[in-house]
């Protein structure tokens, strides 16, 4: 059995080409690494990579985080500016014995040492968003929410050998405080993978999916005999009961999970969270999630027409 599942929609072209690394009996490690970088370096996806939206000084910065489950070997890189493919130095920061995760400056000098490819990565398209919602934001004041459109990409992957890996890659919040940093570079959080039970993955508010360990809870679960879609409902209706008994109200809480048998599950406390899967059972597919009064989710196939006005509306022009 083989599989790759991953936040949104916009991995689905990248999960294909994973998937056939997979199906070439190929390793976990390199098919989400393949996967990531095909969202990574897509210019229309606002939230990942090449074309991901800026800080509020205007500055793309970026955060990836990689897990292997057969050795807990960990990397990641936070608030890293201009190169081209986060994951990838993630991945390879896993493979240090210490200094795994590395911020900003040192993420970069990391990165130009081992000749990853440097990159200008605020675009044209990104800089006219940014001007546009600064002047949203100067008509009304708003709170740091992830904004319209604004996801992380993560996902989990297990191999023929039974090896599961997650990693995550992401812009971060649209307009964030230069340095921020959300949870998805932040193992347990973003992303967590145990190849003796299987990984997870968040997508939402970071400031939020942190405060439950989100990612580190769902394989948790798995491990004590939830099916990946019991353990993803009841980490996100948990942690969302908990937010709103102590905080009035709880973030954007979105998340994937994959076990080691390639079942999968869902769960989300929004409207309009889509994710993409393939196993050895299924070709990739992207399916629209549903949550339902009691917080139990559903899912269904997204229809062509769905598909087309997704990429209708992410390629159309910026109106300023
Ligand atoms: N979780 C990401 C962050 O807080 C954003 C997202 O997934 O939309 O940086």
């Amino acid at each position: 059995m083989h599989g790759i599942i991953a936040t949104w929609r916009m991995a689905k072209e990248g999960i294909e080409q994973g998937f056939e690394q997979l199906n070439q009996n190929g390793k976990a490690s390199d098919a989400i690494e393949t996967a990531i970088k095909a969202v990574e370096d897509f210019p229309y996806y606002k939230s990942v990579g090449y074309g991901g939206l800026p800080n509020e000084d205007q500055v793309v910065e970026l955060d990836a985080g990689y897990m292997d489950g057969d050795t807990f070997d960990v990397g990641a890189i936070c608030a890293i500016k201009d190169f081209a493919n986060p994951i990838s130095i993630a991945k390879k920061l896993s493979e240090e014995k210490v200094n795994n995760i590395l911020v900003s400056y040192g993420a970069e000098k990391y990165a130009r040492e081992h000749h990853f490819e440097e990159k200008e990565m605020l675009t044209d398209r990104a800089k006219a968003f940014y001007r546009k919602k600064k002047k949203e934001l100067e008509q009304q004041a708003q709170e740091l929410k992830p904004y319209d459109g604004h996801d992380t990409v993560g996902m989990v992957c297990l191999d023929e050998n039974g090896t599961v890996v997650a990693g995550t890659s992401t812009s971060g919040l649209f307009m964030k405080k230069p340095g921020r940093v959300g949870d998805s570079p932040f193992v347990g959080s973003g992303f967590y993978a145990d190849s003796e039970v299987g990984g997870a993955t968040a997508t939402g508010l970071g400031e939020d999916l942190m405060k439950g360990c989100i990612s580190y809870e769902i394989v948790r679960l798995m491990k004590e005999g939830l099916t990946p879609q019991e353990a993803c409902e009841k980490a996100v209706n948990d942690l969302d009961a908990s937010l709103k008994k102590r905080r009035t109200v709880a973030g954007d809480l979105s998340v994937v999970a994959m076990n080691k048998k390639g079942e999968f599950g869902c769960a989300t406390n929004i409207d309009g969270f889509s994710f993409s899967v393939a196993t050895s059972d299924a070709e990739p597919t992207v399916y629209l999630v549903t949550r339902q009064g009691d917080g139990h989710c559903t899912f269904e196939v997204a229809s062509k027409e769905w598909l087309d006005e997704y990429m209708r509306v992410r390629m159309a022009p910026v109106e300023e």
